[in-house]
Order: C-alpha cells, then structure tokens, then sequence
C-alpha cells in the first residue's frame, strides 16, 4: 500500500541537478497526497559547498521539469536563527556539550564506524574540562543522555513497517557546525516539523541517519513523520549516481535537446530499476 501525505524534495545546491535528483523529486511528488502537498526545500547550510548559481539553477531545472512546489520555497540559509534558537534550547537542558577536538584527532582515537560509515566520535570532550585554546567549538549532541530522555526509538518505513533504531551506534553526533553553528541533522529535523512533513521521502543513502533523526524529534516534542527512502540510482560505472556523471547533468540533457518529458521517463525508468 503506498502512503500519501505532505512530502517534499530537499537537494543541496552543491552542483547541478542530475537523473537522481530528478528521479528523488518525482518519488517525492508521487507519493504527495495531492497537488497541495509538494513542498521544495533548498538545504544550503554548507556556505562552502553551496552556491547561489547552483540554487538558481536547481529551481529552473525543476519548473522546466514541471515540479511546482505548494508553499514558498524554504530556503535554509534564510533560517540560521531558529536552527542557532534550537540549539540554544538543548544546550540549556544540558544535552550537547562543545567539542574542540580536530579532524585528525578524532581519527587519531576514533575506533568506531556509525552505520552510515561515518566515524564515531570517541567522546573525548564530553564532560567538559577540554581546553580549545581559542578554537571555536562544534557542538555534539550528549546521545547517552538523549537515549536516557527518550529511549532509543525506529520509525514506519513504507512498504517495510516498523524498522527499530540504533541512534547509540552514531554515537555524540554534531548539531552544531564549528563553521556554520548548525548541523544536517539538526535544520532537517526542524524544516519537516515548520513545513508539516508527513512522509519524508529521500534515497537510502539517509535511511540509518533517521535513528538520529527520531531521537531529535522525540527530543523537541516534534511530531513523528513516516518515511519512504528510495534506491540510489547508479551511474555508468555501477557506482552511485554523483554531479560528476556529468553526462546525466539535467542541464547537458537539454543542452542536447532532450525535451523535459523524457528527462522525467529517464529518470522514472532508472527509479524501477532499484
Ligand atoms: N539535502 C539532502 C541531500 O541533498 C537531502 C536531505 C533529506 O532529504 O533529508 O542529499
């Protein structure tokens, strides 16, 4: 049974649009409970990797493609205050602490892999006391005591059920960027609760961060959405679809005539096959 409810597409404008982002945006709209419940949401918080061109770009190539979204487009970086706001407030319940710790000491000590791959962090300023000698710090979040507030929770998969989650094993994840002040985890959390997400749909390269994800909403009081994660397309090569495959670019396709109807076919096809 397919679930239908608010949905929305959320790239980061770090490159143009490919087959994948335009196969993500029509699993999104397809499963939008009517025409009213498409949302689009720009996640531009990384002022490094982020460009406006790459923002200007994505939201042609998505009206040239015929996806219209319901509401205003939100667009993250025009919300630095209340992502900064939410973070306070955790801080004031004791429940991240700042971590002054480099790259390369973290890797120096770390000697755990979360389930997304990334490492987990070793914990070695939690409980204070670390010294930054004039750094400005990220902030983490204190899983051990999130899990004693909340437990760890799952949540409803489409066309899978309850899938039970393992937020422990990411360990003190960061909510707070040492450059930006905020994190993904942190503003897609709080985006889905302001837009009123019911279903968040988005490719299974996210699918093990959503144990995270359950244990912020729980955390704020946000409301529980459902998820539907997709099969990542695959390039040429068999590996993930990337802004490198150029040749899927939306942009190179209409360069080369390809009108927008069969942009979309392509990338309906290329959603069967996963
Ligand atoms: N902005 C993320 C991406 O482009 C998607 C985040 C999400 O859907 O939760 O991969």
């Amino acid at each position: 049974m397919t679930v239908f409810d608010r949905t929305r597409f959320a790239p980061s404008p770090t490159g143009f649009l490919h087959l994948g982002h335009v196969a993500s945006a029509l699993h999104a709209r397809d499963h939008a409970g009517s025409a009213g419940d498409f949302l689009i949401r720009i996640e531009d918080i990384d002022r490094t990797r982020c460009l406006e061109s790459f923002t200007r770009a994505a939201m042609e190539d998505l009206a040239w493609l015929g996806f219209e979204s319901a509401g205003a487009v939100r667009v993250q970086s025009c919300h630095m205050a209340a992502y900064r706001g939410v973070l306070a407030g955790l801080r004031g319940r004791g429940l991240v602490y700042p971590c002054y710790c480099t790259r390369a000491e973290i890797a120096a000590r770390a000697s755990l892999r979360a389930p997304d791959g990334s490492v987990v962090y070793p914990g070695t300023c939690r409980g204070g006391g670390v010294c930054g000698e004039g750094r400005s710090p990220a902030w983490r979040l204190d899983m051990g005591r999130a899990l004693a507030a909340v437990g760890e929770l799952g949540w409803q998969e489409e066309g899978r059920g309850f899938v039970p989650g393992e937020a422990a094993l990411f360990g003190d994840v960061v909510l707070g960027r040492r450059d930006s002040g905020v994190s993904y985890h942190l503003c897609v959390t709080h985006d889905d609760m302001v837009q009123g997400i019911g279903l968040v749909t988005r490719g299974m390269d996210l699918f093990t961060a959503t144990s995270v994800h359950r244990v912020l909403q729980a955390l704020m009081g946000w409301p529980e959405p459902r998820y539907a994660h997709h099969g990542l397309l695959l390039g040429e090569d068999g590996r993930k679809l990337s802004k490198r495959d150029g040749a899927e670019g939306v942009r190179v396709l209409r360069a080369r005539g390809v009108g927008a109807g069969e942009v979309l076919g392509m990338a309906r096809r290329a959603l069967a096959r996963v």
